[in-house]
């Protein structure tokens, strides 16, 4: 198993300056040219997530459940190691295969909305259904807010990269599957709510059939024009109640496994 990079990652030093030995110095030694980390980024990364979930709280994000949830998770051990000092800055990163860990603010905002759903308001939030595992650092965070977490990838080596960045947090309220995630999950059904971390032009029907009475769906979803927006349906006892939120920039959802 290859072994997580630790907090901030140690850079090496000049490219192949090991390989061969070192001249004999002509003039006092120099420092290598070694990159330096970000100003302002302690050693302690529970310092700097911390400030990360201030930065979260002072733009909007109220929910003590939700800024909680964030500070315990370590997202710089879900990037790669040449990723690891930008690990808590807001921004989406490449996790391979073309794909993105979604960016700090965008899962705390997502993760607030699902908060936000009828059945959630009485005992907490129930079953989740996570639509696009990727990494697996949202799964993380939803395992610490919903009683269970039923996560779907269609990548078969991002299902595996989740598996392995999952491991140490031995989080047992959290499965992984790997599947076409446009069909939900139906043997998990019926959902308090279901997320999507992937953005399509319409909503399957699976997932309207699989949500609770009074559950909650949060998606990034393609309008008429093509402008991403991030969708919210609730289930009443009336039907389904849609609400269209401000733009997002998500990857594509789509069908099949690979
Ligand atoms: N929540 C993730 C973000 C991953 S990016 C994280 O924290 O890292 C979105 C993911 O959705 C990609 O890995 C992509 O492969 C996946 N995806 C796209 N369409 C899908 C589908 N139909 N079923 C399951 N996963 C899908």
């Amino acid at each position: 198993m290859q072994r997580r990079p630790g907090f901030p990652a140690r850079l090496d030093g000049a490219g192949g300056a090991a390989s061969k030995p070192a001249p004999a110095p002509l003039r006092p030694t120099v420092r290598p040219n070694v990159p330096a980390a970000p100003h302002g980024v302690g050693l302690d990364s529970a310092a700097v997530r911390a400030r990360m979930v201030q930065k979260l709280a002072a733009g909007g994000i109220a929910s003590p459940l939700v800024l909680q949830a964030l500070s315990s998770v370590e997202r710089h051990r879900f990037v790669d190691s040449a990723l690891v000092n930008q690990a808590y800055e807001d921004t989406s990163l490449p996790i391979g295969l073309a794909q993105t860990i979604s960016k700090p603010s965008v899962v705390a905002r997502m993760c607030e909305l699902l908060l936000g759903a009828e059945c959630a308001r009485t005992g907490g939030l129930g079953r989740v259904l996570e639509i696009g595992t990727g990494c697996g650092y949202q799964a993380a965070v939803l395992g610490r807010l919903a009683r269970e977490v039923y996560s779907i990838e269609r990548l078969r080596g991002l299902h595996e990269k989740a598996r392995d960045n999952l491991r140490h947090l031995r989080l047992a309220n959290v499965h992984l599957l790997f599947g076409d995630g446009m069909q939900g999950y139906a043997k998990g059904a019926p959902y308090a709510a279901i997320i999507a971390a992937a953005g399509g032009e319409a909503v399957p029907q699976a997932w309207c059939d699989q949500l609770a009475l009074g559950g909650r769906l949060v998606a990034p979803m393609a309008l008429a024009g093509g402008q991403q927006v991030l969708l919210v349906i609730d289930k009443t006892a009336h039907g389904l109640k849609q609400s269209v939120l401000e733009p997002v920039h998500f990857v594509p959802l789509k069908s099949g496994i690979a």
